[in-house]
C-alpha cells in the first residue's frame, strides 16, 4: 500500500484550490530553477533511472522516448505534445490531474520539455473537458505572469512556452500521430511510421508525445531522486501509478497506488468491494476497454503492473479498472465495445475500417445465440488478420477484447448458439 509521503498526487480529490498559491504550498513549482540548471542531460538520465515507463497505455521507457530527440538542432524547433485526449472508455485519471492539479502538469511540461531540447509544450486537451480546458488555461496564465514560462522560464535563461489546443471529441485523435495531425488543424488521421516524431513530428520538427500523468511525475522524480521512485513497485514496473476502478464495485473512484498491488488489494481497499461480494466477481477489464478482460480466478491473485497483466495475456493500458460482477451479460458487453471500436475506425485501413464493422455485427449475433459455432473460431481469426496489419494500433484494440471473451468465455458464447438450435428444434418438431 503506498503511504501518504510517497504521494504525488496530493490534490487528486480536489480538496484544495487548483491555483498556483496553493499548488506552491503543496510543493509544486519549488526548486525548479536549480533543477532545469543540473543540464538536458541529467534530467534525461533521472527519468531513465528511475524507471518510469508511459502511462498513457503503451508503457514504453520515459527516458529512452525522451533521449530520442535530437541533441543538437538542425534548425529546427523541438516540440513536446502532451497527451490530454483521454477517451479510452474507463479512463479517466488524467481529467482529476486537470482540473485539480494543473500546476503539475506544467511543472512536469517545463522540465520534460527543456530536458529533451524542446521550445514548446501543446498540450492536447479532449473537447468534452470544458471545465478542464478553462482551468488549464488559466494555470497557463498563472504560470506566464509568474515568469515560470516564457521567455526566462523559471530563470533558466531558457525560453519555453506552453499553449493549450482543444479537441473535437474524436478518440483516433488520442493515438499520437493522429494527435499531431489534429493539432495541424487536419483530420485526426494516424500517420505511418517511420518516420516517428522524434525525427519528424509536429509540423515536421522533432516532437515528443508524452501523456499528462507521465509528465506530471517528473517534476517529483527530479525533485525526490529516481532511487526514490524506482523503490516503489518492482523492477520494471517502478513507481506509483492512479488508477480508475468503475463498474459494479461498492465506490467507484480514482486512487493512486504503488505499481503492482494486488487487484483484489486495489478493489477490496479503495473501491469498497465487488458488488456483492469477491464471491460474486465474474471479470475485470484491467486497464481500458482495449485490453482483454480476465476472469474472477485470474483475478484472485494478478498484481496491477505491466509485466505481470502481460504474464496472463492481458495488459495494464491506463490502468482503468472495469470490474463486472455475475449480473453482467458479458458477451452483450464486449458487443458494446466491438460497436465503439467500429465507430471510432478513422477508415484509413481496409482491416480496421471493415473489420471492426464485422466483428461488431458477428457479435451482435453472439449476443443472441444467432451463430453457428464455426464462426466463434472464424471471429478469432478476422481478428488475427487485423492485429498488427494496419497503421495504428486501433486494429489490435479492436481484436483484443473479443480474444479475452472467447478465450475466457466460450462456453457461454457456444450455450447461446446451442440453446437457439434446441429452441429452433423443438418449435419444428424435430428431435435433437
Ligand atoms: Fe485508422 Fe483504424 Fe487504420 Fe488506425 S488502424 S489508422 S484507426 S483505419
Amino acid at each position: 500500500m503506498l503511504s501518504d509521503r510517497d504521494r504525488i498526487f496530493t490534490n487528486l480529490y480536489g480538496q484544495d484550490h487548483w491555483g498556483l498559491v496553493s499548488a506552491r504550498q503543496r510543493g509544486v513549482w519549488d526548486r525548479t530553477q536549480t533543477l532545469l540548471g543540473n543540464g538536458r542531460d541529467w534530467i534525461v538520465q533521472q527519468v531513465k533511472d528511475s524507471g518510469l515507463r508511459g502511462r498513457g497505455g503503451a508503457g514504453f521507457p520515459t527516458g529512452l522516448k525522451m533521449s530520442f530527440m535530437p541533441k543538437e538542432s538542425d534548425g529546427r524547433p523541438a516540440y513536446l505534445v502532451v497527451n490530454a485526449d483521454e477517451s479510452e472508455p474507463g479512463t479517466c485519471k488524467d481529467r482529476d490531474i486537470l482540473r485539480h492539479d494543473p500546476h503539475r502538469l506544467l511543472e512536469g511540461c517545463v522540465l520534460a520539455g527543456i530536458g529533451m531540447g524542446a521550445c514548446a509544450a501543446y498540450i492536447y486537451i479532449r473537447g468534452e473537458f470544458i471545465r478542464e480546458a478553462r482551468i488549464l488555461q488559466e494555470a497557463v496564465e498563472e504560470a506566464r505572469n509568474a515568469s515560470l514560462i516564457g521567455k526566462n522560464a523559471c530563470g533558466s535563461g531558457r525560453e519555453f512556452d506552453i499553449f493549450v489546443h482543444r479537441g473535437a471529441g474524436a478518440y483516433i485523435c488520442g493515438e499520437e500521430t493522429g494527435l499531431l495531425e489534429s493539432l495541424e488543424g487536419k483530420k485526426g488521421m494516424p500517420r505511418l511510421k517511420p518516420p516517428f516524431p522524434a525525427s519528424v513530428g509536429l509540423w515536421g520538427c522533432p516532437t515528443t508525445v508524452s501523456n499528462v500523468e507521465t509528465i506530471s511525475v517528473i517534476p517529483e522524480i527530479l525533485r525526490r531522486g529516481a532511487d526514490w521512485f524506482s523503490g516503489l513497485g518492482r523492477p520494471n514496473n517502478t513507481g506509483t501509478k492512479l488508477f480508475c476502478i468503475s463498474g459494479h464495485v461498492m465506490e467507484p473512484c480514482n486512487v493512486e497506488e504503488v505499481m503492482g498491488i494486488p487487484l483484489k488489494e486495489l478493489i477490496e481497499r479503495h473501491a469498497g468491494g465487488v458488488r456483492g461480494g469477491w464471491s460474486n466477481l465474474l471479470a475485470v477489464i484491467p486497464g481500458g476497454s482495449s485490453v482483454p478482460m480476465i476472469p474472477k480466478t485470474i483475478c484472485n491473485n494478478v498484481s496491477m503492473d505491466f509485466d505481470a497483466l502481460a504474464e496472463v495475456n492481458s495488459g495494464l493500458g491506463t490502468a482503468a479498472v472495469i470490474v463486472m460482477d455475475k449480473t453482467t451479460d458479458v458477451v452483450a458487453a464486449i458487443a458494446r465495445l466491438s460497436r465503439f471500436y467500429m465507430h471510432e475506425s478513422c477508415g484509413q485501413c481496409t482491416p480496421c475500417r471493415e473489420g471492426t464493422g464485422w466483428m461488431w455485427r458477428v457479435m451482435e449475433r453472439l449476443v443472441l445465440g444467432k451463430a453457428e459455432i464455426e464462426e466463434i473460431d472464424l471471429l478469432l481469426e478476422v481478428g488475427s488478420r487485423i492485429e498488427g496489419h494496419t497503421i495504428c494500433a486501433h486494429g489490435d484494440a479492436s481484436a483484443w477484447p473479443i480474444q479475452g471473451l472467447v478465450r475466457h468465455f466460450r462456453p457461454e458464447i457456444e450455450r447461446r448458439i446451442l440453446d437457439r438450435l434446441k429452441t429452433q428444434t423443438s418449435s419444428s418438431g424435430l428431435s435433437v
